[in-house]
Order: structure tokens, then C-alpha cells, then sequence
């Protein structure tokens, strides 16, 4: 797969760590040749992601907080001002109170509501409007989802509101854009430890908890996300759009407990 990704050029937003699942993307693109570009957000993150754009080559290394319009168009102006066009953008980006994350969904505040739907979900859109016009050759955007949305998970809340909007708009976003060769997917990941994850109530039982009863028999990693995101965002999968990808072990087709899970 050495050059799958030769002579493509891509945005990656949403890298906090070394264990961001757009880390596992990052990597397994610039294996595959890509140039790419990183936002992150806020400057205490800046220490963290310049020497990791390093390590793969980068240094295209910019700020944007997605909850401000100014902030989005100056990334993508310096996108412009760098490439000219880009062909693939990654959003692996979500917030919620992590306070809400726990408890029940029924006492959401509508504070904490509409930012979990600005951050987690108008973001994706709002980023796809800037790339739309630095797609001049078509392109691939994929954004990040869970299981959250389809079916209720322990203490996902209004993050599993957020995840059935997303994966909505992927597919809204996948009609409009697919005319100039855009496409738009999902990949509805496995549970991973990242910085996000933790926030989650209870999240290691639930680590365990798919780890004992997905069909695999356990959890995802970072490295296998950024495959099957590599398969979405070249030209390997240039014929699919507006899907939503599980990436999970196969934990989404279980109806109960596995037979030989033992008790967590
Ligand atoms: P992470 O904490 O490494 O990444 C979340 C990122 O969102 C961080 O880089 C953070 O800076 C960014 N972010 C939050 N608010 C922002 C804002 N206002 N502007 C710009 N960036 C902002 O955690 P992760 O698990 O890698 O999360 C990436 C995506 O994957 C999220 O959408 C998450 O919901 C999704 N996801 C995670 C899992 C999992 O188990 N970890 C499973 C399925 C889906």
C-alpha cells in the first residue's frame, strides 16, 4: 500500500495525543505516502502535535477551534495560501460536558446540548463547506462515529444524539458533495482509551464489556481505525459515499451477551 496515498494532501483535525484516534489516521496515511496537514485545538495542544506532524514530515501545524466560524476560515485560508487544493480531510473531533456523560440523557441541560451538537456535529458540515472549495479535484472527507447512535450505550447521552445527527449529515453531506466527486463517510469505531474516552462513565466495563462479547472476541486499535480510514480516504474506496463504517470488532451485529463472556 506504499503508494496509495502518493501525491494526495489532506487536513487532519482532531489530533490531542499520541492515542487520538486521528493519530492512527495520520500514521497509517503518511505510510501510504500522504502529505498532511494537522489542526489542533487551543495552544496547549501545540507542544503535543508539533513534534508528532514532525515525526511523520509535517509541518503544517495550525489552530482552529471549531466553535468559531474566524477560526475555521483562517485555517482553511492557510490551507489555501499552502496547497492550493487539498485532497482529503479528516474531522475526528467531539466534546460534550463530560458532567452529562454519566447519569441519565432525560436531565441534558440545553446549555450542554447545543454545544455537544456545535462541536460534535454542525463541525463536520462547517468544515465541509471550506473544503468543498479546495476539492477542486474531488476528494474524501470522513468524520468519526459510535454505536452510541444506532442503539443506547451506558452514559453516552446526548453524544449519541450528536453521533445519529453526524452520521445524518454524512449522508446529507454525501449527496450534495458527490456531483464534484466528493465523498462523504463515517467510520463508527470500537471503543478505544483515548483523552475523549475517558471522560465516559464507567468506560473501562464497557471496554470490557465489547472486548468479551464482540465477535472478535476483543477491542480495536488506533493502527486498525487508521487502515480501514486509509481504504475510505483513497481511491481504494472511490466508489463508496454516505456510508457509515463499523470498525468494531463486529460488535454492532451482537443481539446479547456472548455465551462464553464471563461476568464483569
Ligand atoms: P481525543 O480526545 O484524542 O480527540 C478528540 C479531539 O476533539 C481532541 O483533539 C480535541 O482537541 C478535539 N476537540 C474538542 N473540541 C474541539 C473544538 N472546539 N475545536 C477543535 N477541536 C476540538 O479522542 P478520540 O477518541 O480520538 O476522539 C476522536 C473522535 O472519535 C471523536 O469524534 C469521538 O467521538 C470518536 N470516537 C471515539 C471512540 C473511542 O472509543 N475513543 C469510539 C468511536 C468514536
Amino acid at each position: 500500500s506504499t503508494a496509495l496515498m502518493a501525491g494526495k494532501r489532506g487536513l487532519i483535525m482532531g489530533v490531542a495525543n499520541d492515542k487520538s484516534i486521528a493519530w492512527g489516521i495520520a500514521k497509517a496515511c503518511a505510510d501510504a505516502g500522504a502529505e498532511i496537514a494537522f489542526s489542533y485545538q487551543g495552544e496547549a495542544l501545540k507542544k503535543r502535535v508539533t513534534p508528532l506532524a514532525a515525526s511523520i514530515g509535517s509541518d503544517a501545524v495550525y489552530e482552529c477551534d471549531v466553535s468559531d466560524a474566524a477560526s475555521i476560515d483562517a485555517l482553511f485560508a492557510a490551507l489555501e495560501e499552502r496547497w492550493g487544493k487539498i485532497d482529503f480531510l479528516v474531522h475526528a473531533i467531539g466534546f460534550s460536558d463530560k458532567s452529562e456523560l454519566r447519569g441519565r440523557y432525560v436531565d441534558t441541560s440545553p446549555e450542554n446540548f447545543r454545544t455537544t451538537m456545535d462541536i460534535s456535529v454542525y463541525s463536520f458540515t462547517s468544515v465541509c463547506q471550506r473544503a468543498e472549495k479546495l476539492m477542486t479535484d474531488g476528494g474524501s472527507c470522513l468524520t468519526m462515529t459510535y454505536y452510541g447512535a444506532e442503539k443506547v450505550m451506558p452514559h453516552y447521552n446526548v453524544m449519541g444524539i450528536a453521533k445519529a445527527a453526524l452520521e445524518a449529515s454524512v449522508r446529507y453531506l454525501a449527496e450534495d458533495l458527490g456531483k464534484q466527486g466528493i465523498r462523504v463517510n463515517a467510520i463508527s469505531a470500537g471503543t478505544i482509551k483515548t483523552l475523549a474516552a475517558s471522560g465516559i462513565g464507567d468506560f473501562r466495563y464497557i471496554m470490557k464489556w465489547n472486548e468479551y462479547n464482540a465477535p472478535l472476541r476483543r477491542t480495536v486499535t488506533q493502527e486498525e481505525v487508521g487502515n480501514s480510514a486509509l481504504y475510505l480516504l483513497s481511491d481504494m474506496g472511490r466508489a463508496v459515499t454516505g456510508e457509515v463504517h463499523h470498525v468494531d470488532a463486529g460488535y454492532h451485529v451482537v443481539g446479547m451477551k456472548a455465551v462464553d463472556a464471563p461476568d464483569i
